[in-house]
């Protein structure tokens, strides 16, 4: 049996693609940062349908959090498989002359750092320059890496931009050592990370610009995370596919 750590497991995004990973076969690691009743609910979810999941806390923007999550992952399944570098977030809309220091670092630290340092002990355990057996890194960034986010989170989209390069480099980096690295790029997506950074209507009030005239459901960014995670994709590394409803 396959095995996953998705980072941000517990909600979302994350929870719909540990949900549908072990409908897919896999045994799943459900990192969340502090809401451990939504990961336990996920965990209920996969174990009521006859999967195997087990939850794990920890900030992936520190370090200690980190290992020690990746250390749990070892003794409790043995090998890992798949990561899914989910774990991210936004902030109030603010423009780039009103953001703090605090803010940026902040910003910084969890989406790219952590998405760096989760695909750092993920390579050490997969690579077979390390004596691992291969596997895949799917990393979650966002259609605001091509679009900017003028006026909402600049900082946000800097961040995806940041993890869509490290997705090629990477990508070419172990793509002899029998390892993936691919990225989807979700539009809106119906999940409470709006509402987290101040603006619950947002769905509501945008979902009208895009080109299909609705935001997506976390489902279908974990049906294309799944593709990137099973042997259909043997051939994709380096690819940012955008699942954004045309835009
Ligand atoms: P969400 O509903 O806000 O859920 C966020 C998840 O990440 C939760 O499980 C949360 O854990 C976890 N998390 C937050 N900070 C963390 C940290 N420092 N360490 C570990 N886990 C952390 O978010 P979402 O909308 O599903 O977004 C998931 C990913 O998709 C993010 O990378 C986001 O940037 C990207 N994305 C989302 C959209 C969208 O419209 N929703 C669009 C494009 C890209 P707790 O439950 O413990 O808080």
């Amino acid at each position: 049996m396959k095995t996953v750590l998705v980072t941000g497991g517990s909600r979302g995004i994350g929870a719909a693609t540990c949900l549908l990973a072990a409908k897919a076969g896999y045994k799943v690691a459900v990192n969340y940062a502090s809401n451990e009743v939504a990961a336990q609910k996920v965990i209920a979810g996969i174990e009521a349908a006859g999967g195997e999941a087990f939850a794990v806390r920890g900030d992936v923007g520190n370090e200690p959090d980190v290992l020690a999550m990746f250390q749990a992952v070892d003794k409790r399944f043995g090998q890992l498989d798949a990561l899914v570098n989910n774990a991210g977030i936004i902030d109030a809309k603010a423009r780039v002359d009103e953001m703090s220091v605090e803010r940026l670092e902040r910003m910084m630290r969890v989406n790219i750092v952590g998405s760096f340092l989760c695909a750092r002990e993920a390579v050490k355990r997969m690579s077979t320059k390390h004596g691992g057996k291969g596997g895949v890194i799917v990393n979650v960034s966002s259609v605001a890496a091509t679009l900017g986010s003028a006026g909402d989170y600049v900082d946000y989209a800097a961040s995806k931009g940041a993890i869509d390069t490290m997705t090629i480099g990477l990508a070419r980096e172990v793509a002899t050592e029998g390892v993936r690295v691919n990225a989807v790029r979700p539009g809106m997506v119906e999940t409470e990370i709006h509402a987290s950074g101040g603006q619950p209507d947002r769905v509501a009030r945008l979902a009208g610009t895009i080109p299909m005239s609705r935001a997506g459901k976390p489902e279908e960014i974990a049906g294309a995370i799944l593709w990137f995670l099973s042997d259909a994709a043997s051939y994709a590394t380096g690819s940012l596919l955008n699942v954004s409803g045309g835009r």
